[in-house]
């Protein structure tokens, strides 16, 4: 499939909820047009993303500095637009994990993990995943379709709803850091995912700036300059091996953008220097790529590049043919790269209880056919009375 037919077939649905348009999600220049095609001065656009993204507001009647008339139409043609909530739950370690409902039926997860100095939200990408990565629960999950940049901002705000943590500048944040590391591959929903984190990014709404956004992706070469020249966020690579022939067995993609190109573009990667490392997650499969010599191979090809790794022990899921290293042998993998001046955090896995940690997200979203699609999508919307 090229680019384009391939964003065709899993291209989200209109943002529509009974029949009117949701203003979640559109750029501030979308959001101007809109506003000035209602015959409203340009500003009224500035002060409603004000009340959308600052203040968290969903009652156009509440946004008091807007005239009547104004809010009135406002009531009448838009809503701004929240995403639904399947289930909510709570892990015994603070972790909380969101399942999303869409209209069109979809379904995703995100999750949020408090920790002493910072709380970090873990925002999904897409519906499922292409990527079929061996250890993943994701992948074992067929793509369905990529998130709209409405999709992506709700998962933020919806978040943010549910701590209270409006106006978005307030002091005391629980979310302060984000990272795109929920179920999909964020560089092959580009669009999407660039839209939505400049509206995250605004300073005049929620705020979150670049330096706190990670964006993770599996190695999706062609992709990873527009990344860092148009977004500027942090990189996390999944490298999880130190060879092509484990990390193709492990990280298809691999067989198609194998690490030698992988590591050029982390090199070429924009922005990139001492005080601002690319991370390179590292999953700890036992006999697989867990050896001394593994860990001193890793020390050899990331030499050139400004890294640092994060081990991630294995997070079992059901049926899954791999186990975890033992915690000795990630201690002692660890070891090995800090003697080679490569800084190894080991990531505490969090959330597992409730099936919230790394590589453990998975929604029952299936694809449908397109006439299922459209039939979905119809009870879903009930139009507007006129
Ligand atoms: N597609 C992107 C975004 C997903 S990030 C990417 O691959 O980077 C999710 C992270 O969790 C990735 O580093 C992934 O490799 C890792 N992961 C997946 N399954 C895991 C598991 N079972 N245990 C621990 N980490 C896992």
């Amino acid at each position: 499939m090229t680019g384009s037919a391939h964003t065709q077939a899993f291209a989200p649905p209109p943002a529509i909820t009974d029949g009117r348009p949701l203003l979640l999600g559109l750029s501030r220049e979308e959001l101007t047009e809109t506003i000035t095609g209602l015959g409203e001065p340009a500003f009224r656009a500035k002060q409603l993303w004000h009340w959308i993204y600052d203040r968290g507001e969903t009652d156009f009647a509440q946004m008091t500095s807007l005239s009547k008339g104004f809010r009135e139409k406002l009531t009448e043609r838009f809503e701004v637009g929240r995403p639904g909530v399947k289930l909510h739950q709570k892990s015994s370690d603070g972790t909380q994990k969101w399942l999303l409902r869409f209209p069109d039926g979809q379904e995703v997860e995100s999750v949020h993990i408090p920790e002493s100095d910072r709380g970090t939200l873990c925002v999904s990408s897409q519906v499922g995943c292409t990527l079929t990565c061996r250890f993943c629960h994701t992948g074992t999950q067929r793509l369905v379709r990529n998130l709209s940049a409405t999709e992506i901002v709700g998962q933020v705000i919806l978040a943010k709803d549910s701590f209270d943590e409006w106006p978005a500048s307030r002091e005391g944040r629980q979310i302060t850091n984000l990272v795109m590391m929920g179920m999909g591959e964020p560089l092959y929903n580009f669009d999407n995912v660039a839209k939505a984190l400049k509206i995250i990014m605004d300073g005049e709404g929620l705020g979150i700036s670049k330096r706190k956004i990670t964006l993770s992706t599996a190695g999706v070469v062609p992709m990873m300059k527009r990344c860092g020249e148009e977004l500027g966020v942090n990189l996390a690579v999944s490298l999880h091996a130190v060879n092509d022939e484990i990390r193709d067995h492990i990280v298809p993609i691999n067989k198609k953008y194998p690490i030698a190109e992988l590591l050029q573009a982390c090199r070429d990667y924009p922005g990139i220097h001492n005080a601002r490392r690319i991370t390179f997650e590292y999953v700890m499969l036992k006999d697989v790529n867990d050896s001394d010599a593994d860990a001193r191979q890793l020390i050899r090809i990331l030499k050139d590049i400004p890294a640092k790794v994060n081990l991630i022990p294995f997070n079992p899921w059901p049926g899954v043919q791999f186990e975890c290293s033992t915690s000795e042998r990630i201690n002692r993998f660890a070891d090995i790269l800090a003697a080679g001046n490569l800084s190894a955090p080991v990531r505490q896995p969090r959330g597992q209880d409730i099936f919230a940690a790394c590589g453990q997200l998975k929604s029952e979203s299936q694809r449908l056919k397109k006439t299922e699609r459209d039939a979905a999508l119809a009870a879903a919307a009930v139009p507007a009375e006129t």
